[in-house]
């Protein structure tokens, strides 16, 4: 396998970031041609897969798609290093004091559950970080780390407070368990605050750390500006970056309001690192000189611009070990026909909102507590036994869980651990008067949407 060279892939992406759309173009097939090749070659499961297909290329049209189970269930087939087993892979992710620490010495390792709740495990070898650290340096660090950020920053000392789930191997902790880890004098200074701490309890650490960048999911940074704009939170960043859910114009204004900064914002997952980032128009520009990324509808036809999809098609022309070719994922968005005013020629996208949600309860004191999803959601997919789940809250102190386990035998075993570690997640915010209950029912795709939800609110009596 030949390697990458950081230098000449950001130098490349310089050239394309302002380029012409048959430059991406040219690269796309370029690139696709290789990894196809590559894959065949070095993957049993593409070499079945595309069994009498050309020997080149012309159109990632002419490839089958991929789903998350088929790439799960035949693991070992997809990987293109044979010395890697799935087996293996768990054993070291199953450990947290791995997060962050490559498996095998050489690739990263992150879990999702994505947005049809089947679980996933994903590698990273060294040319896609290559790609990774290239493109984010030249194009959100060009685009976002201005000169006033970084003196705002040397000012602030230079700290930096990630608020995310750290109880798994998920990208965000994963990729800052990595810059703490090569950089051991920094590591003091970069700080990750986890998600599942109470409200209060992330305040506090924010106010004595006093960040000069502050990261976190976009619910959790809505929650925290509003209590900046309150008066308990008090940190003035230089910079704050949005992540992992989709940003609301509510919570983008409150943002701003709240730290005197606009919120940064990219789009990312597991299969594709990060695909997109917002410019100053705070508009989404996808890299896809590096993801090909084709919206289409439920049967996989092309969607038009500015017609929303029905989901996505990804294929990462970076990473070797663990192809990802037409790559389902369930986001809807819409690619836009008009070209931004930044002068950026990445083509803009627009997303549609994920659907999970901020649950607020009321303690036996009376106090509304919110519960942020992607908290929950750490906390419930890492108790072992899990496979899919989705927590609903139905009134102010209930949450009914759906629960489908790995082994369909041991549920019973599996909900009396789901039981407790939502109790006491919850018990933690205050809220051990909150009741969680049982669903009868498996968990299931919305009758109406087609979407999968993992948290959400359903009719509320108090
Ligand atoms: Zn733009």
């Amino acid at each position: 396998m030949t390697s990458f060279n950081p230098i000449s892939i950001f130098m490349d992406a310089r050239r394309v970031t302002r380029g012409t759309p048959e430059m991406i173009a040219s690269r796309q097939q370029k690139r696709l041609n290789e990894l196809v090749t590559f894959a065949r070659t070095n993957s049993r499961f593409y070499a079945e897969k595309y069994r009498g297909l050309p020997d080149v290329i012309t159109d990632v049209r002419q490839l089958p798609s991929v789903t998350k189970t088929e790439l799960m269930e035949r693991f070992d087939d997809v990987v293109t290093d044979p010395s890697v087993h799935k087996e293996d892979v768990y054993k070291h992710i199953s450990d947290l004091r791995n997060i962050g620490k490559p498996f095998m010495g050489k690739y990263m390792a992150w879990t999702t559950s994505g947005t049809t709740g089947t679980p996933g495990i994903f590698l990273e070898d060294k040319n896609w970080d290559a790609v990774i650290t290239a493109v984010n340096v030249l194009r959100m660090g060009g685009e976002w780390y201005t000169m006033d950020v970084i003196r705002g920053m040397m000012k602030a000392g230079g700290n930096s407070a990630s608020v995310f789930a750290g109880n798994g191997h998920f990208l965000g902790v994963t990729m800052l368990e990595r810059q703490r880890n090569s950089n051991r004098s920094r590591a003091k200074r970069i700080r990750l605050i986890p998600v599942t701490l109470p409200i209060h309890e992330i305040v506090k650490q924010l106010n004595e750390l006093q960040p000069a960048m502050f990261a976190g999911y976009a619910t959790a940074l809505g929650l925290l500006a509003q209590e900046q704009v309150d008066g308990r939170l008090s940190i003035h960043p230089s910079i704050v970056i949005s992540s992992a859910e989709p940003l609301s114009p509510e919570n983008r204004s409150l943002i701003k309001q709240a730290f005197g900064v606009p919120p940064r914002n990219n789009y990312g997952c597991s299969e594709g690192g990060v695909m997109g980032y917002e410019c100053n128009q705070e508009r989404m520009h996808l890299n896809t000189d590096w993801i090909i990324f084709e919206p289409v509808d439920s049967d996989h036809n092309p969607v038009p611009a500015d017609q929303l999809s029905d989901r996505i098609l990804i294929t990462n022309l970076a990473n070797r070990v663990m192809p990802i070719i037409r790559y389902e994922l369930g986001d809807r968005v819409a690619l836009s026909s008009e070209p931004c005013t930044c002068g950026i020629t990445l083509p803009v996208v627009k997303l549609e909102g994920r659907t999970d949600e901020i649950l607020r309860f009321q303690s036996s004191g009376g106090q509304i507590v919110p519960v942020l999803p992607l908290a929950l959601w750490s906390v419930l997919k890492e108790t072992p036994g899990v496979l899919k789940f989705q927590a609903i809250q139905t009134a102010v102190d209930e949450l009914k869980i759906r629960l489908e386990a790995k082994h369909s035998e041991e549920c019973d075993e599996v909900w009396q651990r789901v039981h407790a570690s939502a109790g006491d997640y919850l018990q933690k915010q205050g809220l051990s008067n909150v009741s969680v209950v049982r669903a009868p029912e498996p968990p299931m795709r919305d009758p109406k949407s087609g979407k999968f939800r993992n948290i959400w609110v359903q009719k509320v009596k108090s």
